[in-house]
């Protein structure tokens, strides 16, 4: 029987014991979370779902929230429509700002920005009314008996309990409490040039956007030079604008980068052209003066997923699994997916009674194949992005953003590459023999990580030789690209 307080949305029998039970302890109420613990109470198994935040602060994180068409299509088949009040504007195209004194490049790039609170509360509800039993307030402190599949929790008013389950889901973001501590069955931890930290503010305009279609992103901002900064329209009269930069970068102000940013743009003006760019003028004349509506910062991880994802009666699923995409951190689509297969992987296993790593297995494959493959070719291309000079990297941020062109079809695994297009690069890059030559070479190395991804072993019994070859993959990659720098 659920109890609904203000303080947040308790089961008052779960409080009181001294330890609780459930077939899936889902860890971390975010959208991988409530989706996995959605997915595992609708397929009849008993959920708990553990949350750190209160319930009216679930949903609130640092994010752009920004959703690509495709992305919005993929997320809606999985949680259903994304309803009027989640979705704060709608994109039609997008404005590239490139490094150095390259022109901007305008993205066929329809999508949505969302409203992420709006989202995270409705994915949280969908939770408690699939039946799952919700604990707010409580955090997870690690395991408390690994192999039994006990996890510690602290209680709001600082007291400890335990949780044991047939399968943990591990959903807690970029802190990844129990993966870190899981050894599932390789530590594949990311290294800080693979985390990415951003911070955002959702500013209110004093006037209309000129255009409250157009989201701008700007590559490699004062201050981020292996970064970007956004301004995304929510609507005519607001934004949501950040920056986003590499852990190992030495400047990390990203607050006052993003002032710089919003203050000396060109692409701001773009964004505004009748006002000569007084929009976003005003919105941070109006922040020192009223303050943004929200802001904050967090960490992403920027890599290929997790070799190992399961473990005996152990899932990690969105950004503690590294299931974000590794070119621009879009994380909300790869949570979503990841959490529906994990709760459908893990409802099955406890219903077939087998919850070791064998049992739970699919889930690596799955997930592996429709996230995995595309995010470790987009790993590597980072890793090549980052490597090149800012004229280099314009030249080539600016053939992968233009649609139809041959960047696409050079570091696409799918069959149909068009010469013709592939030709078209060859004659823009002839001035930069060895950029054309380092491209070529590291298109082969994209196409094979991601047929090895596709590729994920069918049983744990193999994934220690398939880690190798990937370690061996990235390793060669980072070797090309250190020696295409020349
Ligand atoms: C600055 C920034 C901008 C971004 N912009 C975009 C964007 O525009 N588009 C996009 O698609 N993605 C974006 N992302 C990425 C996206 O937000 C994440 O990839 C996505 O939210 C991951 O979902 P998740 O469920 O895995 O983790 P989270 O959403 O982080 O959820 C984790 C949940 O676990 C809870 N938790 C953590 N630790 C514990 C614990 N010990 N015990 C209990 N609960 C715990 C947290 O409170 C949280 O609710 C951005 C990220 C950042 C940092």
């Amino acid at each position: 029987m659920t109890l609904i307080t203000a303080a947040g949305i308790l089961f008052p029998t779960m409080v009181r014991q001294n330890s609780s039970n459930a077939d899936v302890i889902v860890v971390g109420g975010g959208t991988a979370g409530c989706v996995a613990a959605t997915v595992a109470a609708r397929a009849g198994v008993s959920v708990l779902l553990i949350e750190s935040r209160t319930a009216e602060d679930v949903g609130r994180k640092a994010c752009g929230g920004a959703l690509s068409a495709d992305a919005v299509q993929v997320v809606s088949e999985i949680v259903g429509p994304l309803t009027g009040a989640e979705i704060a504007g709608t994109i039609t195209s997008g404005l590239l700002g490139l490094p150095g004194d390259s022109p901007a490049v305008e993205l066929d790039e329809p999508g949505v920005i969302l409203n992420r609170p709006v989202l995270g509360q409705r994915l949280f509800s969908d939770a408690l009314e699939s039946g799952a039993t919700l604990m707010t307030g409580h955090t997870c402190v690690g395991w408390s008996d690994r192999h039994n599949c006990t996890v510690h929790i602290r209680r709001p008013d600082g007291t400890e309990t335990d949780a044991t389950g047939l399968v943990i889901v591990d959903a807690t973001g970029f802190r990844s409490v129990l993966t870190k501590a899981a050894g599932p069955t390789h530590p594949d931890a990311p290294k800080r040039s693979e985390i990415g930290i951003g911070y955002f503010e959702v500013l209110p305009l004093a006037k209309d956007l000129d255009r409250p279609d157009r989201a701008v992103v700007q590559i490699a901002p004062e201050g981020a030079c292996d970064g970007y900064a956004w301004v995304f329209p929510m609507g005519s009269r607001l934004v949501n604008a950040g920056i986003g930069a590499s852990l190992a970068a030495e400047d990390r102000s990203l607050k006052k980068h993003l002032r710089s940013y919003l203050d000396g743009s060109d692409l701001i003006v773009a964004h505004a052209p009748q006002t000569g760019g007084g929009d976003v003028t005003t919105a941070v004349e109006n922040r020192h003066r009223a303050g943004s509506l929200s802001s904050g910062s967090g960490m992403i991880p920027l890599r290929r997923p997790l070799a190992g994802l399961v473990g005996d009666g152990f899932l990690s699923a969105g950004d503690a699994a590294c299931q974000a995409n590794p070119l621009h951190g879009g994380g909300i689509a790869p949570s979503i997916i990841a959490g529906s297969v994990a709760g459908r992987v893990a409802a099955a296993a406890v219903r077939r009674g087998d919850c070791s790593a064998a049992g739970l297995w699919e889930y690596g494959v799955e997930t592996m194949r429709v996230l995995g493959a595309p995010h470790a070719s987009q790993d590597l291309i980072r890793r090549l992005l980052s490597g090149l000079t800012p004229d280099d990297m314009a030249f080539v941020a600016g053939e992968m953003a233009s649609a139809g062109r041959a960047f696409r079809s050079l570091y696409s695994s799918s069959p149909g590459l068009r010469a013709r297009e592939i030709l078209g690069t060859i004659g823009r890059a002839a001035r930069r023999p060895a950029l054309l030559k380092l491209l070529f070479e590291s298109g082969h190395h994209v196409s094979a990580i991601h047929r090895l991804y596709r590729n994920y072993p069918e049983s744990p019994d193999r994934l220690g030789t398939w880690f190798g070859r990937v370690e061996f993959a990235v390793r060669s990659f980072d070797r090309l690209v250190q020696g295409g720098r020349g």
